[in-house]
Order: C-alpha cells, then structure tokens, then sequence
C-alpha cells in the first residue's frame, strides 16, 4: 500500500492518494529466481565438493599404495599412515563444514586451548604454500568453551581466503588478546579472548564489502560463497562477535571474538586424565563395520575391555546378560542413527531401565543433530562425534567414568 498527500497551492494536506497493488505475484517470481539461483550456486558447490573430495581420496590412495609396497619390502611406512591419517581429517573438515551449513547445528562445546587449536589447523591450511604464518598468541591467552571442529573450520576458512587473496604469497599474521570489556553490571559476561587474522592481500573493494557474509556470495572462479557466511553463523551461535576490516591493495584483517570460559582448571585436569589407560569393560555399538572394527581395536590397544554389537537390540541383549552374570559394563557407546534397527536413543531408554546408573556416550557423524548438544537430556553421559581421534575417545570416556547422572525425570 502507498499512499501520497495532495496539497493546495498554500502546501496545505487536503487529502490522501491510495494505491493499493496486488504483489503476490512478484513476490512469487522473486521466490523462483532466488530458487533458481540458489540451485546455480548447489550445483557450483557439488562440483567444488566433488572436486575437493577426489583429490583428498587420490591423496590417501597414493600414500596407501606406497605404503602397500614399502610394506613387502618391510621398510618403514608411518610416514604414509601419518600423511594418510592427515588427509582424512582433511576430508572430515570438509565434511564438517558442509554439514554446519546444511543444517547449522549447535556447538558441541567444550574447554579448549584455543591458540593450540590454531597453530595446528593453519600448518594445515598452509602446508605447501608459500604463504607463511606468523603467531603472535600468548601463553595466558584465556581458555574458551568452543566446538573445537567448528572453530577450526573457521580458522581454516579465513586461513585459505587469506592464502587465495595473497597472489605472490607472503606473511600471514596471527595475534590472540585478552580483553575485558566494561558492562554496565556484573552478570553480564566481559571476559572474551580476542583472534586477529592479518593479511597483506589483494583487499575487498567498500562496494562489496557487505556482502561477503552473505552465502554464495564470491568473487572466485571456483569459489562457493560459503566460507564467511558459515564462519558467521559458527561465531554467533557461540555468542562472539566476527568483523572485518579492509583496505583495497593493502590488506584484510578479521577479528574473532570469543567468551572466555570459567573453566579453566577442568581443562588442565582433563589434559592430565588423557595419559591414563582404562581398564574398564566397554559396550560398543555401531551398525558400521569398519568403525566397530577399528573403535574396538582401538579401545583394546588402550587396555579396555571391549564387546561389539551391531545394532540396539544386540546391545541391549548384551548388557542384561553381562548384569545378570555379575559382571556388567561400565560404560556403554551408542551411534546415534542405525538404519533398520534401533539406535542410540531407543536403545539408551531401554538400558534406562535395566539400569538407571547406566554411563552411555553418544556417537554420531551427524554433529549437528540437536541430540549432540544436549545429550544429556537423553540420559547420556558424553558424546563423540565421528570421525573421531583416540584421543578425544579417551578423554570422553576418562570423564565419563566419574560423572554423575541426571535424575531420570529429567529425560525425555
Ligand atoms: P569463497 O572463498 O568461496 O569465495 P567466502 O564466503 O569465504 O567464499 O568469501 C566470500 C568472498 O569474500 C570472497 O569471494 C572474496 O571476494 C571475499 N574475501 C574473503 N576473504 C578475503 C580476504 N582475506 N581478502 C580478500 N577478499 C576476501
């Protein structure tokens, strides 16, 4: 609706123009043609993703086949299985990322170091380029309660855009801050660690500089536009703040700004549990061959005692017979989804009631199923995402094995 004042000649208001259109079917076309450009900008990310997957498997593979070979020889292949196990976390970075985007799935938070974080996933990002990383991140630098696979996947996004914007290569500069902000009462939170992401790039024109957070927004042949607009949605749900600066032909800079957390001697404690090995008697759960396989070679390599079972049923019948005959798990892992069968869920209320002290830990690829950031609600005691490294296993498990449990109204 529009409406416009008619004046007299002295400029007085003495009445009132209308118009009032019917803009369904506009508003119907402008839906299609951002249908139509969105499914443009699918069919750009297919291909990226195809793309960046076929060389991630050509990566393993050749490591693998060198490996194969060397192996007949009997000489030494770990440097293939470590190039190997590196292009893998490769893969499931990438699969990480599409799955946030897809489905922008809450954090699964927890204490972490986040300078650690950072040296580890730019040596990454940058291996082979002859862009070179500089770390200005001091010791103090306060924990934060983060996803550590979304921030990463932040880091990792602003550490290629940076690599692609610096065509002749160069120095990329990172510095991490303390910072307290003044707020108005105690309550609200003012601690937040601050990440700045330097670089001495081609720059982002002030044209087009709000719109880089936009999704499938690029200015790259073979770029996706979804770098930026994935990290922002990443840092708000973890309630920081992300900006940009930019000056065309000299450089852009990004600032991360994250809540520090209040846990900071949990941290160290964990760190310190890692180095123990358990002895308890574990359940594993997972409809996946390799997984089940390899989760309970690798459970058995750190001194638990492992049982495996296929699905929820299988699980459930190995629990009670396990309590019945005296000697019951101490801990149960569950995936989340098993196809055809019962999962984690369904599986986890009904060990509920054989045993209400039951310790369970959730697993799934799907980090971004709501079940992931609030286990607990389920009756769980901690969850791992897929795929995962012993070493987040082991911690999970260390922590599990002395937690308490939630009061079983408090499940759904
Ligand atoms: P993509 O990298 O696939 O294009 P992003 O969402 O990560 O998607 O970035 C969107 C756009 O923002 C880029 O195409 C580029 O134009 C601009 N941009 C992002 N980071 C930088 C940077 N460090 N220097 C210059 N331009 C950048």
């Amino acid at each position: 609706m529009n409406s416009t004042p008619i004046k007299d000649n002295d400029g007085q208001v003495i009445g009132t123009v209308i118009v009032l259109q019917d803009i369904t079917e506009k508003q119907k076309i402008e839906q299609e043609l951002l249908k139509a450009a969105k499914l443009d900008s699918l069919g750009i990310l297919a291909g990226g993703v195809a793309h960046d997957f076929n060389n991630i498997l050509a990566g393993i593979l050749a490591n693998l086949q060198l490996a194969a070979v060397k192996l007949k020889k009997h000489q030494d292949i770990s440097k293939y299985m470590e190039s190997s196990i590196a292009i893998t976390r490769k893969a499931s970075n990438l699969t990480k990322q599409l799955l946030t985007f897809a489905k922008g799935g809450d954090p699964v938070k927890k204490s972490a170091d986040i300078a650690k974080l950072i040296r580890e996933t730019v040596q990454f990002a940058l291996s082979g380029s002859n862009v070179k990383a500089e770390f200005h991140l001091p010791e103090d630098l306060w924990v934060v309660d983060i996803d550590e696979g979304q921030i990463a996947q932040v880091i990792n996004n602003l550490t290629i855009n940076a690599e692609q914007a610096m065509l002749t290569g160069g120095i990329l500069e990172f510095y991490g801050e303390n910072i307290i902000f003044e707020t108005a009462d105690q309550y609200t939170p003012n601690h937040y660690v601050k990440i700045t992401i330097k670089d001495h790039g081609i720059g982002i024109p002030a044209e087009i500089i709000h719109k880089i957070f936009d999704p499938f927004f690029t200015t790259k042949k073979t770029g996706n536009g979804l770098g930026l607009s994935t990290s922002h949605s990443i840092i708000k749900k973890h309630n920081g703040y992300f900006e940009v600066e930019s000056a065309p032909g000299i450089g852009t800079t990004f600032y991360i700004i994250l809540p520090a957390s209040m846990n900071e001697v949990t941290l160290i404690e964990s760190q310190k549990e890692i180095a123990a090995s358990g002895e308890a008697k574990i359940l594993l759960m997972d409809d996946e061959d390799s997984i089940r396989n390899v989760g309970g070679e690798m459970l058995s390599y750190f001194g638990y005692q492992v049982t495996l079972a296929r699905g929820g049923q299988e699980a459930i019948d190995l629990y009670k017979r396990a309590k019945e005959i005296g000697e019951p798990f101490d801990m149960v892992i569950m995936d989340l989804t098993v196809p055809g069968g019962l999962g984690g869920i369904e599986t986890m209320a009904v060990l509920r009631q054989i045993d209400p002290d039951i310790k369970a830990i959730i697993s799934s690829g799907y980090a971004s199923d709501p079940v992931m950031s609030d286990y607990e609600r389920y009756g769980f005691s901690g969850v791992v995402i897929k795929p995962y490294k012993y070493e987040e296993l082991i911690e999970v498990l260390n922590k599990v094995i002395d937690k308490k449990q939630l009061p079983l109204d408090f499940i759904y």
